[in-house]
This record gives structure tokens, sequence and C-alpha cells, in this order.
């Protein structure tokens, strides 16, 4: 059975969902307040991160927390401002870390990514989309061997699941794959299997055409409100009102505030992340450069490069500290010392995080026609064809391809 179906938010997440539906044969509008790819899917590192299996909250990293909090600048922080109110979300983080939680959530991140990179295969190909992509793999750097070897469990869980990849014992060996960078790297692991867009916005902009072209349509419109009707939703706007069959809410890290209006209370926070993009010519980088221990990569995104990572606890409304950018372009200058640092460009932007690490992905508990897709945190642009793959299963009746309890907005 065909839907009048409406989408709110034209990020990654919501156009890759929106083109998922108009596809199968939905009637579907988006509706965003200020635009197409206009918050966090604009500015993000570009990556599909297919290895990053890993949840954040792994066992014993609240241990290593207290360390990364004493630098300010470091790459976690949390502005005192806000301590008190993401307490709450800390503590939940702390629970998913607990070893069984962990190996849940672990199975259910592999599942997710699997799907997604069958799934933007599948749509990169729907949309022509092969030239926006560039497959150079990516490189994690390492400063020490013991900074090596701490990182070797996270390689074999990799191996665990599949995943490709090499691991590099020497500065010569390193700049084999990338000549240029600071010999203070002795170690590397390098994952072939990664791909990158050439630039995160152009591609929201291209998906959304492709949803266009088939009829799909984008409106700029604020929700305030929702609500269940007898035969649908009504959709409450800054001005006016409509309604749809179902709704999918898609609006990132300002997802909560949807469904709270259904009285859904759902734990999403946001990690905010900083960066600097450098124009054409400033180092000739040849794959996405991961510095882990300090929090941020360096990737390349429309023949510059991005210097961009660190992660703010700061909430929706304090207003951003760019010597966060600043201080991640100063590393990235010590890092690879031929670096051009004039002419960038810095932004901030909203990861919309759950305290698990995994996104919510499935009916609102308190309305039955509106579908949750959003928390995807550092991984919307990784899972967005996925997630779209399953919303549509689920508003076409069907069974989802992947298990879907672990993602549902019950589960807090
Ligand atoms: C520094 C940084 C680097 C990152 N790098 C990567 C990476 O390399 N790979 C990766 O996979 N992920 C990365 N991420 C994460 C990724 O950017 C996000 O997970 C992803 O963009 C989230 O997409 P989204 O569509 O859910 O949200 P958004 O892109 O934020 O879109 C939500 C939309 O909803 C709209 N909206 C909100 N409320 C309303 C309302 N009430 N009415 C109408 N519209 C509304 C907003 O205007 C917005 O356009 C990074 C993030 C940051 C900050």
């Amino acid at each position: 059975m065909m839907h009048q179906v409406i989408v709110i938010g034209a990020g990654v997440v919501g156009i890759s969902t929106a083109l998922e539906l108009q596809r199968l044969g939905h009637s579907v509008r988006v509706f965003d307040r200020k635009g197409i790819a206009a918050e966090t899917s604009a500015g993000n590192a570009g990556a599909f991160a297919f290895t990053e299996v890993e949840p954040l909250a792994t066992p014993g990293i609240l241990r290593k927390a207290p360390k990364w909090l004493l630098d300010p600048l470091g790459p976690l922080s949390i502005p005192p401002a806000y301590a008190l109110q993401i307490a709450p979300w800390m503590f939940r983080f702390w629970r998913a870390s607990r070893p069984d939680r962990y190996r849940r959530l672990l199975g259910a991140q592999v599942s997710l990514m699997e799907l997604s990179k069958a799934a933007v295969n599948r749509q990169i190909d729907l949309v022509d989309g092969e030239s926006m992509m560039q497959r150079d793999g990516q490189m994690q750097l390492y400063e020490s061997e013991a900074e090596f070897r701490a990182s070797l469990p996270t390689w074999e869980l990799r191996r665990q699941h599949g995943i490709e990849f090499e691991l590099l014992e020497s500065p010569k060996a390193i700049a084999e794959k990338q000549p240029g960078l600071s010999p203070r790297f002795t170690h590397a692991g390098f994952t072939p299997d990664w791909m990158n867009t050439i630039d995160p916005k152009s591609w929201v902009e291209h998906l959304a055409q492709a949803f266009r072209d088939l009829g799909g349509q984008i409106e700029q419109r604020d929700v305030r409100s929702l609500a269940q009707t007898p035969d649908g939703v009504r959709v409450e706007l800054a001005v006016g009102a409509e309604h749809a069959d179902k709704v999918v809410v898609c609006a990132g890290a300002w997802s909560h505030h949807l469904a709270r209006t259904l009285g859904d209370h759902i734990p999403l926070e946001t990690e905010r992340g900083y960066n600097t993009t450098l124009p054409q010519g400033a180092f000739d980088l040849r794959m996405h450069l991961t510095f882990p221990r300090h929090g941020f990569v360096a990737t390349r995104i429309n023949g510059g490069v991005r210097v961009g990572g660190a992660v703010e606890l700061g909430g929706l409304k304090l207003p951003p500290n760019f010597k966060r950018a600043e201080t991640l372009l100063d590393k990235a200058q010590q890092f690879l010392p031929g670096l051009k640092t004039e002419g960038g460009t810095q932004w901030m932007g909203y990861r919309p995080s759950m305290p698990d690490s995994i996104p919510v992905i499935g009916p609102a508990p308190s309305a039955q026609n509106v579908v949750y897709a959003f928390g995807h945190g550092h991984l919307g642009l990784t899972q967005s064809a996925g997630t779209a793959e399953m919303v549509a299963a689920m508003i076409n009746g069907l069974a989802p391809p992947i298990p879907v309890e672990v993602f549902s907005a019950t589960r807090f």
C-alpha cells in the first residue's frame, strides 16, 4: 500500500530515507526549517567509515576520560556550563559500556554497518554517484610501539568481523602510502575498504536532486509538534499545519524535541565537533588519515584538506569555541609538516548522539504512524543508506533487513 509520507529533516539521513521511500512508490515530502544539508550533514569528514564497528562506550572507557578532560582544548571536553545537564547521559553511556551491553551493541553496530555498506553501493548506482566518491582507504596513525600495541585488540575485533587491514610497523612503510607525515608516527593500520565522498554537502544535494527527479518535494518548513490522528499524523508548523499517513523524524540532534511533543522522552544529546577546511593545494593527501590519540582526522574535501574532529559535550545552545578548530589545525601542521594552513574555513556541527552509540530506528512508542531515524552520532553519513532501507521496510510493513529491536526507542 502506498502512503503520503512527510520526512522531517533534509540532512543525509532524511534525504536518503525520502529517496528510498519515493523510489518504492510512496509520495514523499521533506520538511526542513533551513534547507538541504544545512546542519551536521554539511561539514562532516565525508567518510563512509565501515571499519569502525566498535561502539564508543567500550568497557573501561571512563577510566581514560579524566585524562582527556584535563586539557580543555583536548579531544573530549565538557564546558562547565553544561556539566550538570550532561550527567544523566554520561551515566547511561557508562551503563552501555558494561560488558554484556557492549557485546549486544557491538553486534548491532556490525549488522548496521554491513547493511549500510551494501545499501550505499545500491544508492550510488541508483543516483549515478560514483564520481562523487574517493575509494582510497584510511590510515590510523600511532606515535609509539606502546600506543600501537594498545590498539591491537580493536584490530583483532575488526579481523573477527571480516574487515581487511594491513598493519605498518615503520615510518618508511607509512611513507610509502602517505609521504610527508612527521616521523613521530612509527606505526599505523591501513584499511583499504573505506570510502569518502568528495564533499558531504554536495553528496546530499546530489541525493536530493535524484529524489526530486523521482517526483519528491522538499519544502522549507519549521515543524513545531506532531500528533497522532485516527488516520495518520498531524504536523504542526510554525505557520499552518499539514497531515500525512506516515511521518519519519530525521531531525538529527533536534529530534528529541519533536519526540517530546508526542510524549516520548529520548536521551539524545549532541557531541559537538569542529573543523577547518583548507583550499586546494594545502597538502597532497592520498587518503583519509586518523590520529586516534588526538581525536581528529585529516581528509580530502573538494581537492583541499579538512582537518577536524573533537568531542564537546556542550548541548545545542552554547556558542561555539573555535579555539578547538585552531588547536586541531596546529596539531595537523605538526603531523603534516608541509601543510599550508592559510585560507581555511571553520565550522562546528552537532553530532546527534545516543548514550549507547547506536541510533534510534523504529516506530515511535506513542504514535504508530511515526517512525524515528536519528541519533547516528559519529556515523550518520556512513549509516544513512542502511537506515533508509530499514525505515522503508517498516513503512511497507515488511521484515526489516536486520534485527531492529536493539535500535528501538523503548530501549532506555
Ligand atoms: C566534525 C564532525 C565530523 C563528522 N564526520 C563524519 C564522517 O566522516 N562520517 C560519518 O558517517 N559521520 C560523520 N559525522 C557525523 C554526521 O555528520 C552526522 O551523524 C550526520 O550528519 C547526521 O545526519 P542527520 O541527517 O541525522 O542530521 P542533520 O544533518 O543535522 O540534519 C537534521 C536536519 O533536521 C532539520 N530540523 C531539525 N529540527 C527541525 C524542525 N523542528 N523542523 C524542520 N526541520 C528540522 C535541521 O535543519 C537539519 O537540516 C561527523 C560529525 C561531525 C560534527
